[in-house]
């Protein structure tokens, strides 16, 4: 519908005689997804929301004619019922902080000008000709950025460890393999900003020492697809991409190879084999792929979010960023808000935000004034928070410590209807489905997991199920060749410690 709205607004423009004065731009997601389309007037800051291919006249007629706000499209908080015309005095932006989301719904994708009149090029620019690359090294490791995929490793300690050894060749690979049910927040990212990837991308070649970068996508990203094929044409025209860029000795290129969509390919190790044209399985590690990567090579394989937050750091420096979150983990972080929210959207928050800012103040609470009942983040790889830790600062480590993770930002909210042992289920025949099937833990562990859960979701469990979940739950995290398989139980573990009645009630009321 939106790509109508745009043409409705084009040719109403023009027969109004305003289709030279105003411009019509398509931008990427402006991250309120419960709200669009959205349209958003400029110079005037006006946010429009749920726009209806009926209300274009209205916005043209009364807004771009007479400069009228049309009141009746502008946000209302559902607490107050106010209109809010200005994205930014609305609960749902208010305390978010944007660096990686910083151009989306802002600029067009598919024009490099957009992005060049946002410092688009700069940072590259800039360490082409002021820094060597070990600086370059050095300020991604002061300003703590860390990779934003789930591991959360320091991004400028894996550059120097991909700069040390000696090669011929060496690689750059942006990891856009987003397989967590819920998660959409590299897709939005490349479909908004696609550049900014492309040039963090060859910031990390000069810095590492690589003339080739590969983004691995996965297929169902048409879209994104689409946008980045178009930016790499543009950055080669510009001379952004290809020989001797700004002048230097400095030459990189990018391709792009698509993933068939399996989970266990954004493993780094499977990612690699897949982009070799191998099975994509998973191989222990060490060797690191900093040392024996892509075809043997010394390659940095970075996730999208990791790469958009490079830019701003390289041009407003390290301390600017590392002011920014908690003592461990510095900057912002992208969620992807899902589940029973009122305001379900990708948001980006400094890091430190507590879970109950980001499910009441920016998701505006549940669905009907329910209760809520947990939130699971690291998607199938992590655990459920209950209300007991809501107030948990968001950070790598805190977010362990009470028995999830951060993963790569997905964020699913349960009400108090939602059966929680239905949960694990869910979950768990995700990564049993997804189990590249190479080790025996991980393929069959999963599976009788996966078969218990069943039999006491059907009113049919004993006891006894429950132990020998745990049992082999445990048993799979120990010894699971790769994170798939190792975090596999989580969900279940959780469940099992924070929601062990629900379980109970399954087993003794036979339901
Ligand atoms: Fe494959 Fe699972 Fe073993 Fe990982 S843990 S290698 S996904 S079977």
């Amino acid at each position: 519908q939106s790509l109508e709205i745009v043409d409705k607004f084009k040719s109403k423009l023009e027969s109004a005689g305003y289709g030279e004065e105003v411009a019509v731009i398509k931008t990427g997601c402006f991250g309120f997804c419960g709200q669009g389309p959205i349209v958003k007037i400029h110079p005037d800051n006006i946010f429009y929301v749920q726009v209806a291919l009926t209300d274009v006249d209205d916005i043209v007629n009364e807004h771009i004619i007479k400069g009228r706000v049309v009141e009746r499209l502008l946000y209302k908080e559902p607490e107050t019922q106010k209109a809010l015309p200005k994205h930014d005095e609305m609960s749902f932006y208010k305390k978010q902080y944007r660096i990686a989301l910083r151009n989306c719904g802002l600029i067009n994708p598919e024009d490099i000008n957009e992005y060049i009149a946002f410092n688009g090029y700069e940072a590259l620019g800039k360490v082409l000709t002021e820094h060597t690359p070990e600086q370059v090294i050095d300020i991604v490791k002061a300003s703590g950025l860390r990779g934003r995929g789930g591991g959360g490793f320091l991004t400028g300690l894996k550059w120097e460890f991909t700069r040390k050894p000696v090669a011929d060749q060496k690689y750059v690979i942006c990891n856009a393999d987003e397989g967590d049910p819920g998660a959409f927040m590299d897709r939005s990212i490349l479909e908004g900003d696609p550049h900014t990837v492309l040039e963090a991308m060859a910031i990390a070649g000069y810095a590492i020492g690589a003339s080739e970068g590969i983004i691995y996508i996965r297929a169902e990203y048409p879209l994104a697809i689409k946008r980045l094929e178009v930016a790499i044409e543009q950055a080669q025209e510009y001379g952004f991409l290809g020989k001797n860029i700004f002048s230097t000795d400095f030459s990189f290129e990018i391709k792009i190879k698509l993933g068939a969509g399996a989970f266990v390919c954004g493993e780094e190790t499977a990612l690699i084999h897949s982009v070799e044209g191998k099975r994509g399985e998973p191989t222990k590690k060490p060797p690191y792929p900093s040392i024996a990567g892509f075809n043997g090579k010394p390659t940095s394989v970075n996730n999208v979010e990791t790469f958009a937050s490079v830019c701003p750091i390289i041009l407003k420096g390290p301390e600017w960023f590392s002011s920014i979150g908690t003592e461990t983990s510095k900057g912002t972080k992208v969620f992807a808000l899902a589940g029973k929210i009122n305001n379900v959207g990708l948001v980006e928050v400094p890091m430190g935000t507590t879970l109950r800012e980001i499910i009441y103040d920016i998701g505006g609470g549940i669905i009907g004034g329910k209760a809520f009942k947990a939130v699971q983040t690291g998607g199938p790889s992590g655990g459920v928070i209950t209300v007991a830790d809501l107030d948990t600062p968001i950070d790598y480590e805190s977010l362990k410590n009470i028995g999830s993770m951060m993963g790569s930002g997905g964020m699913i909210v349960m009400d108090e209807d939602d059966c929680m042992v239905n949960i694990a289920k869910f979950y768990l025949e995700f990564t049993q489905d997804e189990s590249c099937g190479k080790c025996t833990p991980c393929r069959l562990g999963t599976k009788r997991m996966y078969e218990l859960l069943d039999k006491i979701t059907q009113g049919n469990g004993a006891m006894e199920d429950i132990d020998k979940l745990r049992t082999l739950g445990n048993s799979i995290k120990d010894s699971a060749l790769c994170g798939l398989g190792q975090t596999a139980p989580n969900p279940v573990l959780s469940t099992l410690e924070y929601f062990y009645d629900e379980y109970i009630a399954h087993i003794k009321d036979k339901r």
